[in-house]
């Protein structure tokens, strides 16, 4: 399947991420918790103007699962989905969240403190992964379709099967390099800790398992 390029201004922000040198990675997590989230409220307001629908809330959450062996950590959410026009249009391009503009105006006076500061997005998945695999399904929708991508090289989109709506982000954790660490964030405690410091007002459960094999 031919490769899609990001958009130019994704492109950039893309590959500030790949090449951060930034302390806080740990920062992805909080990121990727958080569209989790939005995704959850996305179904609650559907259900509040929907009669039909009803919200019940042990249905919705979101769940981390690190896998050591396979060197994964997997974040799933119940939440509302993304059909194969979604994932291209809002994970091939960024978000409105305006970030980067500020960003691109500030980043000479200090990049760092700014990423910290900002919803950086989805794309800080890549500061830790180099493959990340969203498989989603939209609510009302039983199709489903896996979005890939190891970075700048762009991104592919394909069918794939998924179960119950929602979406399933796996990261392939970066190896270890003489400078950078990175198979902490495969460890429960550590994932814990992030998870507590980052995203303790998050209104629906976060569960966690991790595996050694
Ligand atoms: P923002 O959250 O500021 O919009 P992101 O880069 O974090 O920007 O996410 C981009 C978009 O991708 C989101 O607005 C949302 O439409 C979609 N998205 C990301 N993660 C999910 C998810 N888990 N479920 C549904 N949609 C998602
Ligand atoms: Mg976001």
């Amino acid at each position: 399947m031919a490769k899609k390029q990001f958009k130019a201004e994704s492109k950039r922000l893309l590959e500030m991420m790949i090449n951060s040198i930034y302390t806080q990675k740990e920062i992805f997590l909080r990121e990727l918790i958080s569209n989790a989230s939005d995704a959850i409220d996305k179904m609650y307001y559907k259900a509040l103007s929907d009669d039909k629908l009803e919200f019940n809330r042990e249905d919705y959450y979101i769940k981390i699962t690190a896998d050591k062996a396979a060197r994964t950590l997997t974040i799933t959410d119940t939440g509302i989905g993304m059909t194969k026009e979604e994932l291209d249009n809002n994970l091939g391009v960024i978000a409105k969240s305006g970030s980067l503009s500020f960003k691109t105006e500030n980043e000479s006076k200090d990049g760092h403190d700014i990423i910290g500061q900002f919803g950086v997005g989805f794309y800080s998945a890549f500061m830790v992964a180099d493959v990340v695999t969203v498989t989603s399904r939209a609510f009302g929708s039983d199709e489903a379709h896996r979005w890939q991508s190891t970075g700048a090289e762009g991104y592919t989109i394909e069918p794939a099967e998924k179960a119950a709506p929602g979406t399933e982000i796996v990261l392939k954790i970066k190896e270890n390099t003489e400078e950078e660490k990175y198979d902490e964030f495969l460890e429960e405690y550590r994932l814990k800790a992030i998870v507590k410091k980052y995203s303790d007002f998050i209104r629906y459960p976060i569960k966690m398992e991790v595996t050694t094999h």
